[in-house]
């Protein structure tokens, strides 16, 4: 370590702190932006739950009012179908004339915009009363399921046929089973409503254009849909997902495609047990515009956060890095001799100290070199102080030159005198990196005031209980030697023991 290898180590350790500042600074920042998403993440879902919620209540509410409204016209109709069928029981209705027996057949007959006349087939499927009129048509309906059913079964009860063609306008047919007292088939009454009922309620409704209400049969059968498709109507829609269950709990939901649009929807239903289930079907894109809206504007937010955040983490990230190049050269001011550039006394002090301690739990050798330039105040009186100050530069270049090893480290001392600590080195070593910096010098000042240098070399091994001094004063000795000698020499201070001694 010499002086580079010193601050080479300065801005090492500055940079850890500052990497280390830095990678603080940027967790920070991350856990920050990551907790606001994982708050904000949180809040939105419950957002979504909540409009899920909401149009999930809404359109249960919708359902659950059209399907009353279309159930009730359907008992209500129903009825009149079954007073018909009571009346045409009576026995005194054979004596009395047609005008009569049409007011006691149908006096709690429904009469409703929307509601067709009650007709009664005989067994044969003939038409023989319409409450519409005294001279009921020629008519046979015999092969039509709302007549075939009730003679195949007496038990169906209220038959709702498909939606069909009836009395020239789309209907659906209910009817009702005649039986005589010994259960025999004896015909049906029969009734119709028209489309044009379920339009009217529906155009009640405001609706979004994705929205759809089917009316379901129990058996499956589309018995109406808003938006209004002909083609579908009377289609079986037993086999679409989750419609099955629409008639085995009595409210609910389902996500479902639509039939025709495949668009994905929230379908609910709630009165799965009436005769015609009323599904109302919501988009999801629909069902969470608003949470969707909500949600890009959070998140615009957060991403303005996050950027906010960025801009300020770089801002700090760059202030530190500013405060650490200050902080270094500040240390390197500190620590430099401004003339060579090599650390100065203060700094070799604590290296020096350092070094001592490591040998010292190591059990290794540290040597120690004491360089002084010669006649150098001559120097000075003869090429003048200036010429000095560079025959000073050079010399430090001769002693960095030579003085490469990582660990090694050289200092001006002051004046035109160096140092050089070499951790691990022994007498011979030391003695060998004296002779090339002498050597160095006396090369390279050929021709530039002739400068040689005296150098004093000691090496020791540490001792418990000894300090570094010990090692600093035998270097010195041993300059004095090498000055003593004549000059331009190294002299190599004697034994480890020689130098317990002279501590
Ligand atoms: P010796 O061989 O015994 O060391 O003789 P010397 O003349 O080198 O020793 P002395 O201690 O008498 O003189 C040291 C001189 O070094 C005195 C001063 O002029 C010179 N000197 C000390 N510091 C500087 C410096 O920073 N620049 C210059 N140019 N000269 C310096
Ligand atoms: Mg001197
Ligand atoms: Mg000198």
């Amino acid at each position: 370590m010499n002086g580079g290898g010193f601050f080479e180590r300065v801005r090492k350790e500055i940079g850890r702190r500052r990497r280390m500042s830095a990678r603080l600074l940027i967790a920070s920042s991350v856990i920050t932006v990551l907790g606001f998403s994982a708050v904000c993440g949180s809040i939105m879902l419950d957002m979504r739950g909540n409009a899920q919620e909401l149009a999930r209540q809404t359109q249960e509410n919708l359902a659950s009012t059209i399907s009353a409204d279309i159930n009730r016209n359907i008992e209500a109709y129903d009825l009149s179908l079954r007073s018909v069928v009571s009346n045409l029981a009576l026995p005194q209705l054979a004596h009395v004339d047609e005008t009569l027996r049409r007011l006691i057949l149908f006096d709690h007959a429904s009469i409703a915009r929307h509601f067709g006349s009650i007709q009664v087939f005989d067994a044969q499927g003939n038409l023989t009363i319409d409450s519409a009129t005294l001279t009921p048509e020629k008519l046979n309906r015999g092969d039509e399921p709302f007549v075939s059913a009730h003679r195949d079964d007496p038990t169906v009860g209220l038959y709702i046929s498909r939606p069909m063609q009836h009395r020239g306008t789309f209907a659906i047919v209910l009817s009702r089973r005649i039986s005589g007292t010994d259960g025999r088939f004896l015909g049906v009454v029969a009734g119709s409503i028209r489309f044009s009922y379920f339009k009217q309620v529906f155009s009640r409704l405001r609706l979004e254009p994705d929205d759809t209400i089917g009316v379901v049969a129990r058996d499956g059968t589309l018995v109406m849909r808003t938006p209004f498709r002909p083609d579908v109507i009377g289609t079986n829609v037993m086999g679409a997902p989750g419609v099955r269950q629409v008639f085995s709990q009595r409210r609910g939901w389902y996500s479902g495609e639509g039939i025709i649009d495949q668009i994905p929807r929230m379908m609910v239903w709630a009165d799965g047990t009436r005769p015609l289930v009323v599904i109302v079907g919501k988009s999801w894109s629909d069902v969470f515009r608003m949470w969707r809206h909500e949600a890009i504007r959070i998140s615009l937010i957060l991403l303005g956060l996050a950027i906010i955040v960025a801009g300020f983490t770089v801002f700090f990230i760059r202030e530190i890095d500013r405060r650490a190049e200050a902080e270094r050269r500040l240390e390197e001011l500190a620590t430099t001799d401004s003339l060579t550039g090599l650390i100065n006394r203060r700094k070799f002090d604590t290296l020096i100290e350092r070094e001592w301690r490591r040998a010292l739990r190591m059990n290794t050798p540290i040597a120690l070199l004491i360089i002084d330039a010669d006649h150098f105040k001559a120097f000075n009186d003869g090429y003048g102080h200036q010429a000095g100050d560079q025959v000073l530069v050079g010399i430090a270049l001769c002693i960095g030159d030579s003085v490469q090893r990582a660990g090694d480290c050289a200092a001006r001392f002051g004046g035109e005198e160096f140092a050089v600590l070499l951790p691990g080195g022994s007498a011979t070593a030391a003695q060998g990196v004296a002779e090339t910096i002498r050597n160095k010098v006396a090369h390279w000042s050929v021709g530039q005031g002739d400068v040689t240098v005296s150098i004093g070399v000691a090496s020791m091994t540490p001792a418990p209980g000894q300090h570094w001094p010990v090692l600093f004063e035998a270097a010195d000795k041993a300059l004095y030697a090498a000055k003593d000698l004549g000059r331009n020499c190294c002299v190599v201070a004697a034994s480890r023991h020689d130098l317990t001694l002279a501590a």
